[in-house]
């Protein structure tokens, strides 16, 4: 299979896109052709300073890296490196998802109907012209296609309710402490299913552990506070090994700038295809 896809560089990575999207790009690319690629072309509407935006996209590669994306099976580029993609944005919107013959497109649920929009325009064009584009698919993961931030909405960079990967540890036990609860005395019985707080501690903490959770929730007589504690816990020993591995890649950003460099020439070889193919088709 072929696997494509792209995140803004308008921001240090969060749990929702770690656990909706950046998680899957990880486990992806064994086994498949995968394509990742820093949408900097994007960011554009949102970074109005040229430093920010080449700053942003480097600190994006190094986070993904640290995260155990593998340069040696995954294709890391950055966006705006690949022109062939703008040429076939002339012939085709949603044209940096079809650029590269992608069957799946993994992704956090917010972005589904994207992936819709952009297989009706394929679509359209084969039927037109014959089969040039693969219609690819959205892969969501159903256990965190729509992560909750620390009011209990979806986490988002637009809401200020985020926690991020690479927060500096004490940072982000501070960010888990302020989650918000509900007021109900510590000594009631509370169902574990639709607190926020157990949704968040569900993701770091396997099944056993999950039931201990949910074990404590359902007999009362605990505080909140015990509950972000070993949030805390799980999350800082989750990421203890990508932040160890963030240390050694951000002193060796030439390093980085190298894995970039050959992914957008592997990317362009792939994207040069696509875009040869649908001139082709349809008289260009
Ligand atoms: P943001 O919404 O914070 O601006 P992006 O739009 O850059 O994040 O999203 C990058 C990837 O992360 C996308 O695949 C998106 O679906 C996923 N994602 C973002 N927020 C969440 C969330 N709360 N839960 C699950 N996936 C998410």
């Amino acid at each position: 299979m072929r696997v494509l896809s792209g995140i803004q560089p308008t921001g240090r990575i969060h749990w929702g896109n770690y656990f909706g999207a950046n998680r899957q790009y990880i486990d992806l690319q064994h086994g498949n052709e995968a394509y990742y690629f820093i949408a900097n072309l994007h960011a554009l509407t949102t970074i109005r300073d040229p430093r920010v935006l080449r700053q942003n996209s480097l600190d994006m590669a190094i986070d993904l890296l640290s995260l155990g994306i593998d340069p040696n099976k995954a294709t890391l580029f950055v966006q705006s490196d690949v022109p062939e993609i703008s040429e076939l944005c002339w012939i085709l919107m949603t044209a940096d998802i079809l650029g590269y013959d992608a069957d799946i497109v993994p992704v956090g649920q917010d972005q589904v109907q994207h992936i819709e929009v952009c297989r009706d325009i394929a679509g359209g064009f084969n039927h037109a012209f014959g089969e040039v584009f693969v219609l690819p698919k959205a892969k969501v993961l159903d256990d965190s296609a729509k992560v909750v931030g620390t009011d209990g909405e979806k986490m988002s960079k637009s809401y200020n309710n985020t926690i991020e990967v690479f927060e500096p540890f004490k940072a982000m036990r501070k960010k888990v402490m302020r989650i918000a609860t509900d007021s109900r005395p510590m000594e009631e019985p509370k169902e574990p299913a639709g607190d926020h707080l157990y949704q968040l501690y569900s993701l770091f903490a396997d099944e056993a552990k999950r039931e201990e959770m949910a074990a404590l929730y359902r007999r009362g007589g605990f505080g909140y506070g015990q509950v972000k504690t070993a949030l805390a816990d799980a999350a800082e020993a989750f990421f203890a090994a990508s932040h160890a591995r963030r240390e050694q890649f951000s002193a060796n950003p030439r390093r980085v700038e190298e894995i970039l460099a050959d992914g957008a020439s592997r990317a362009r070889k792939k994207a040069g295809e696509v875009l040869k193919r649908a001139k082709k088709a349809c008289g260009l």
